[in-house]
């Protein structure tokens, strides 16, 4: 069986040989938070576009500013004004920062090196030529790329492409993912289940899951575990770059999914991967679509989505896929399991001062909604390791929606 790793290989060289030409879209700034650049953005001019001062204090020439020396304050300059006139000899002008420095000055003193009685300021100390100033061209040059194609636009990116005047951008179109749940226990949220029956909420933590990987969610509902009822379903899924299927893919004698896209004419890259939860795990292509079968188990399909989907929507949304955000941290109280497979524990990760600390939550195995509730992250527990003490370091991978 493949590993996790394996399994998310295959998953990232699937999707970039499957990405086709992307279609682009052209969004304001306000719309454009997460979305990947499909263009190159270049800066307007240069940055600063002027020699900015970094402190409130002021401009002199650094020659004259020596310890005792009194020079003549002559002016003041806000940020956003402009002096034009060189500074005459033996003098200084107040300046705030953010403001241009003006001509002939080549320093900025804070204002707390100096004392001042009327317009004569005395200095404290020696002052060395460009101090506390940001000299113009210094950070850009004129046309020189801000933000290269390709990249993801978080607020730090939006401010650049505001900064250097892109008020709207090209982005690629988001990938939608159809979401198509299985199972004849399953009904919908809005119905009053009977006793056997569950509600459907892997459509909605999955639809969930799609929004937060950078795409858009397309709900199928749910199929029954019925040849005729299951193809239906996935004829309409097959319209989408990506179709996430959950239920149905265990050994049960209703376990019909792959069965089904094998009429399709499915082409599977795996089936099952060393992990618990998840192991059933089914992934392939069928016609122009990526397929994913996740387990049913809520957690499983929580987990399965996070490791195995998330980058193939990475790769269809015109970004490098990202890597998994592990973090270490202490492990609280010991755990041991049965079987050599990669776990991913339902865990709970606090801070105490700046150490991480993660507990290991208990739980009823892979449908345990509940222990989600306090689970902000899964530990990952390698297929070597049954026994792990307390006290030793651990990977975490944190939820990514609540911490
Ligand atoms: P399966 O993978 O079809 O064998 O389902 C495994 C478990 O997950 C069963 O206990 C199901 O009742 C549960 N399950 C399956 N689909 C869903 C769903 N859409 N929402 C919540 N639980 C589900
Ligand atoms: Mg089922």
């Amino acid at each position: 069986m493949i590993s996790v790793d394996q399994a998310r290989e295959i998953v990232i060289s699937q999707s970039k040989a499957h990405a086709g030409a992307l279609s682009t879209v052209r969004l304001p700034l306000s719309h454009a938070l997460g979305h990947i650049l499909a263009q190159e953005i270049r800066t307007d001019r240069e940055y600063p576009p002027f020699d900015r001062s970094t402190r409130d204090g002021y401009a002199v020439r650094a020659s004259e500013a020596t310890p005792g020396a009194k020079l003549r304050c002559t002016n003041e300059i806000k940020a956003g004004d402009f002096v034009s006139e060189a500074l005459p000899p033996d003098a200084c002008v107040q300046i705030m920062t953010g403001a241009a420095v003006p001509p002939s000055a080549d320093a900025v003193v804070m204002i707390e090196f100096t004392s001042r009685a009327s317009d004569i300021v005395t200095f404290d100390r020696p002052t060395q030529p460009g101090q506390n100033i940001v000299p113009r061209g210094s950070e850009a040059r004129a046309n020189q790329v801000a933000l290269p194609a390709g990249i993801r636009l978080g607020f730090a990116e939006l401010a650049i492409a505001a900064q250097v005047g892109a008020a709207t951008v090209s982005c690629y179109q988001r990938p939608s993912v159809a979401i198509l749940t299985s199972g004849d226990e399953v009904v919908p949220v809005t119905e009053t289940p009977g006793p056997f029956h569950i509600r459907n909420s892997n459509s909605v933590s999955i639809a969930a899951q799609v929004e937060i990987a950078g795409a858009t969610p397309v709900s199928l509902g749910n199929a029954a575990d019925r040849v005729e009822d299951l193809s239906g379903k996935i004829e309409l899924g097959l319209q989408h770059p990506i179709l996430v299927l959950s239920g149905g893919v265990s050994m049960g004698k209703y376990d019909l999914v792959e069965s089904v896209l094998k009429g399709f004419g499915a082409e599977f890259f795996f089936d099952a991967v060393a992990m618990r939860p998840g192991r059933p795990t089914v992934f392939g292509r069928c016609r122009n679509t990526l397929v994913f079968g996740l387990p049913g188990n809520p957690v499983s399909t929580m987990v399965t989505f996070r490791l195995f989907v998330t980058p193939a929507i990475d790769i269809l949304a015109g970004a490098s896929p990202r890597p998994l955000p592990l973090l270490e941290a202490t492990l609280a109280a010991a755990i041991s399991e049965k079987a050599r497979l990669m776990h991913f524990l339902p865990a709970h990760l606090e801070w105490s001062l700046l150490a991480p600390q993660v507990t290991a939550l208990t739980w009823q195995g892979s449908g345990d909604i509940s222990a989600l509730l306090r689970a902000n992250c899964f530990l990952v527990v390698p297929a070597d390791r049954l026994e792990i003490p307390a006290g030793e370091r651990v990977s975490v991978l944190p939820r990514s929606d609540v911490l």
